[in-house]
């Protein structure tokens, strides 16, 4: 991964080169919605090349980064109310709040909506139900992710105990006695991004420090994984902002 720029009339747009050794041989740009330009490249790519498609594609990249600024709406405090987008699994869903004729409380991702069904739909409670939504959703698609890994994995006996626990700025930890802990914010991100998260926890029982050791299993298990976390990355502001 390196940091690197081009100059596009009078502005100097940095991007990120991350190589991504399979299933590629193009070179592909994206623009994370935190505005930041991220290029993935095959292993063998040029300098000269990379630059070459950078420019190519320099007015695409500058439009999307401005639009990607326009939308930090989402690095704003949140309102809690219809029409504003919160992100599940990697897409945005508008919110609809329908307090008329409910008496319980229900959170619904129904045709492209995420429906908030309540007699109260003052703020604090409308983001009370939002949270235990994510929450549940969380600990079920977590549950349902790692058990997959797992399987996979040979070296890994048994499903390893782990916890939701809402951090500011990690996804993802791993204790030193194994237990795994992940922030239920994760379950905003894309499931590539959220199976980078806990291929690297799972890593960590069988290598606690970053080290070679560790980054050869996580690259074994998942070779794209610079790629996919400069992507979490990218996003990173925008999910953990309640
Ligand atoms: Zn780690």
């Amino acid at each position: 991964v390196a940091n690197n720029h081009f100059i596009y009339g009078d502005q100097k747009i940095p991007y990120l080169v991350c190589p991504v050794p399979r299933h590629q041989h193009d070179i592909s740009i994206h623009v994370n919605p935190d505005g930041s330009v991220q290029v993935d490249v095959p292993l063998d790519a040029k300098q000269a090349e990379i630059n070459k498609a950078v420019l190519k594609r320099a007015r695409w990249i500058m439009n999307n980064v401005e639009k990607a600024r326009k939308l930090r709406e989402h690095v704003l405090p949140r309102d809690y109310v219809s029409g504003e987008s919160h992100f599940y699994l990697g897409r945005r869903y508008p919110l609809k709040v329908i307090s008329n004729g409910y008496k319980g409380h229900a959170v619904k991702l129904l045709r492209g909506q995420l429906r908030i069904l309540t007699p109260d739909p003052g703020k604090e409670n409308v983001k009370r139900l939002l949270k235990r939504w994510y929450r549940e959703h969380a600990r079920e698609y977590f549950a349902r992710q790692l058990s997959a890994l797992v399987e996979d994995i040979p070296s890994l006996h048994e499903m390893p105990k782990w916890r939701l626990q809402v951090m500011r700025k990690e996804w993802g930890s791993c204790s030193p006695n194994g237990t795994l802990t992940l922030n239920p914010h994760l379950v905003k991100a894309p499931a590539l991004c959220v199976q980078y998260v806990l291929i690297h926890e799972l890593c960590h029982l069988e290598e606690h420090n970053h080290s070679k050791r560790f980054y050869r299993l996580l690259t074994a298990r998942m070779p794209e994984w610079k790629s996919v976390k400069a992507r979490l990355d990218g996003m990173a502001e925008m999910l953990l902002n309640e």
